[in-house]
């Protein structure tokens, strides 16, 4: 329930050159001849991403990465396994064919399998990490027995069933409740014949509605039926997952025995009793002891962290983080954090509406070492943990953005996009020097400052309640104004955030092509705008040219050009007021919650695409070829060993290969095979 979603069309800037001068540690790290692409099939795109000065670790500080991310590599099979129960048989059988298979590979066919297994490799399984319907083969079943006899492969009838009958397994995840969510769903979760009343009857009996710290019913067992009787079958060693979970243990224990402080083991302490035991108070434990630990350099997301795979929303999907802070962009967080009042007090909104008191956001970002589970290949860019409200109401959360993965994303975009929807050669200069600079700023403001803003008027209930099913969409509308407001305050420039206002003028340039024109990549045509990001982007931008066409000189506009639409943004200072006067309305909007002006911001202004502009948006970037899902291949870390095989440190170097990245997880931590 706290993941941020990769939006990997949305991201538009690309490198800068402008380095933070006041930033506490300076990295020298150049990517200089680093290729970030990988690979591509389908509908994906692969990327590699780097980590940073990496250098800077102290040896200890490089061993506990390393022993983190093979804890976390040691539990992959898992996620396979939870994914489907057909997933690691068919994987099996479909990298044996590709490692033994001599014939020809020149052919279609032989192509369509090769793409149908990078399928496989990206989602876990056989079902598309994001549309939840099962993969398709390209290829014929008649194909695949002749690749299986010449490769000396076999495979059972019931697999190549499931491989090629598109009424087995349709959907991983089943959401419409009149179709059953248990029944009709093939994730692995529950047993043959359980029904979705008996598995919500399981655990009514167990929760009890004046309990205020509940357990995490189910975020680690399956339910199974044994002679008639619903029962949990536990992920712990020696039980459900053992082989995997002993393993995980074995580099986490290796892990604790050098971690940067008490905090740090004690957390990891409490996770490894909880693989060992399945006990659920152990799991509590572990998440307060890891929200506490706020002081190393590095931390870790590991565990059965997210519930979107489980129809019922109780069983969580193994996933596994291992983060490095980014010192050079946690100092420009804490600067904001630390002018969160000078912030309050200088924005235009109502001072009735002001916090007298406002306390920033602590976030972090940080770059990911290794990734696992159901953050690998696909993965998030920014994470919020724990899950449990009551341990982040009593002991506090943790909210990351991914640095690196962001990185690797822009900068594998290339200016192709940009190139297409910026309409003229300023704004493509003014996007390749500040663009990534701005984009960073704006998130910073958008996190820390921006939902930490403005206050409710008294006597009025909070926007879930007042503003419904706009909330979402107001709230981080809300957020954004924030953050565009101040992107063009010299005061930042001032205190050495950013290096002069053209980082303010490349966000404006980027934020209304994006909410205006690229981000309709993402629709099919005729569908209307649903998300609550993209919808706020379009009722800002669409607010902000109604109120501009009113001017006699408007300070932005479409223009048209070789028929093409672009946008142009001819007085910065122009749209910053009208950002000032969008930004009190939707304060005192959220302030009073006034549904009926939220609906008309958000319906009116958010919701519909003029058609003619999505048709030629689509056109224009299906030309560009990018695919619209992005994949990750984790760098390798490597030990350095002395004579005596202890470790002494430890290098990190990348794969080209994604294919061979993938065969050598199979092979190296294939623990449930
Ligand atoms: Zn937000």
């Amino acid at each position: 329930m706290k993941k941020i979603i990769f939006l990997s069309l949305l991201s538009l800037s690309i490198s800068s050159g402008f380095s933070q001068e006041k930033a506490r540690t300076t990295c020298q790290d150049s990517d200089e001849g680093f290729i970030y692409e990988a690979d591509r099939f389908a509908d994906i795109r692969i990327l590699k991403y780097r980590i940073p000065c990496f250098d800077q670790l102290t040896a200890d500080q490089r061993k506990l990465v390393y022993y983190l991310t093979q804890a976390g590599l040691a539990g992959r099979d898992i996620m396979w396994a939870q994914n489907g129960q057909y997933n690691l048989a068919i994987r099996s059988v479909c990298e044996s064919i590709y490692t033994q298979y001599r014939g020809d590979k020149e052919n279609s066919d032989w192509l369509s399998f090769e793409t149908y297994l990078k399928q496989l490799w990206m989602s876990n399984g056989i079902h598309h990490h994001y549309s939840n319907l099962k993969h398709q083969p390209q290829f014929s079943q008649q194909y695949f027995d002749q690749l299986l006899k010449e490769s000396n492969v076999v495979c059972d009838d019931n697999l190549k069933r499931v491989i090629f009958d598109p009424k087995i397994a349709a959907r991983k995840v089943e959401k419409d409740a009149s179709k059953g969510l248990v029944e009709n769903s093939s994730v692995n979760f529950y047993g043959p014949g359980i029904t979705t009343a008996e598995a919500l009857a399981y655990y009514e009996s167990k929760i009890k509605a004046e309990d205020r710290t509940p357990l995490s019913y189910g975020i680690n067992a399956d339910l199974i039926k044994v002679d008639g009787k619903i029962q949990e079958e536990v992920y712990k060693v020696g039980g459900k997952y053992g082989r995997a979970l002993e393993q995980v243990v074995y580099w986490l224990e290796k892990a604790e025995k050098v971690a940067e402080n008490d905090k740090q083991a004690v957390a990891l302490r409490k996770l490894i009793l909880f693989y060992k035991t399945g006990d659920l108070k152990a799991w509590d434990d572990f998440n307060i002891q890891w929200a506490r630990a706020t002081e190393g350099d590095i931390d870790f997301i590991h565990g059965f962290v997210e519930v979107y795979n489980d129809p019922l929303g109780n069983r969580g999907s193994y996933e596994t983080i291992v983060e490095i802070n980014d010192f050079e962009a946690s100092a420009r967080m804490k600067t904001m954090m630390d002018h969160a009042q000078w912030f309050e007090d200088n924005s235009p909104t109502d001072p009735a509406f002001k916090k007298d008191k406002v306390v920033g956001i602590t976030y972090k970002v940080v770059n990911v070492a290794g990734e696992s589970g159901d953050a690998n290949p696909s993965t998030p860019i920014g994470v919020n943990l724990p899950n449990a409200q009551w341990i982040r109401t009593m002991y506090g959360s943790k909210s990351v953005s991914l640095g690196n993965i962001e990185d690797a994303n822009n900068k594998a975009g290339g200016s192709g996009i940009l190139k297409e929807f910026a309409h003229d050669e300023d704004e493509i200069i003014l996007a390749m020097n500040f663009g990534e600079t701005a984009g960073k700023m704006h998130t910073a403001m958008h996190e820390v400052i921006g939902h930490a803003s403005g206050k409710l008027k008294e006597g009025v209930a909070p926007s879930s309640q007042t503003l419904k099913e706009f909330a979402s969409t107001i709230e981080e509308g809300r957020a954004d104004l924030v953050a565009l407001y101040y992107v063009m305050d010299p005061a930042l420039v001032e205190w050495g955030l950013m290096p002069s206002l053209e980082v303010g003028m490349a966000e404006y340039d980027g934020y209304f092509r994006n909410g205006l024109l690229v981000q309709l990549r993402r629709l099919k045509l005729g569908e209307e705008i649903e998300e609550a990001h993209m919808r706020n982007r379009a009722w800002i931008c669409n607010w902000i040219m109604e109120q501009a066409a009113k001017e006699k000189e408007p300070c932005v506009a479409y223009i048209k050009k070789d028929g093409k639409t672009f946008i142009d943004i001819k007085n910065y200072d122009e749209v910053r007021k009208l950002v000032a006067q969008l930004l009190n309305e939707v304060q005192r909007i959220t302030s009073e919650g006034d549904y009926a002006a939220a609906k008309k911001l958000a319906d009116g202004y958010g919701k519909h695409v003029d058609q003619a502009i999505h048709k030629e948006v689509l056109q224009r970037s299906d030309k560009l070829n990018i695919p619209p899902y992005n994949g990750f291949m984790n760098p390798v870390l490597v030990p350095e060993t002395d004579d005596k095989g202890n470790i002494k440190d430890i290098k990190v170097t990348y794969m080209d290969s994604f294919a061979k990245q993938m065969l050598m997880y199979s092979k190296e931590y294939g623990f449930l095979k």
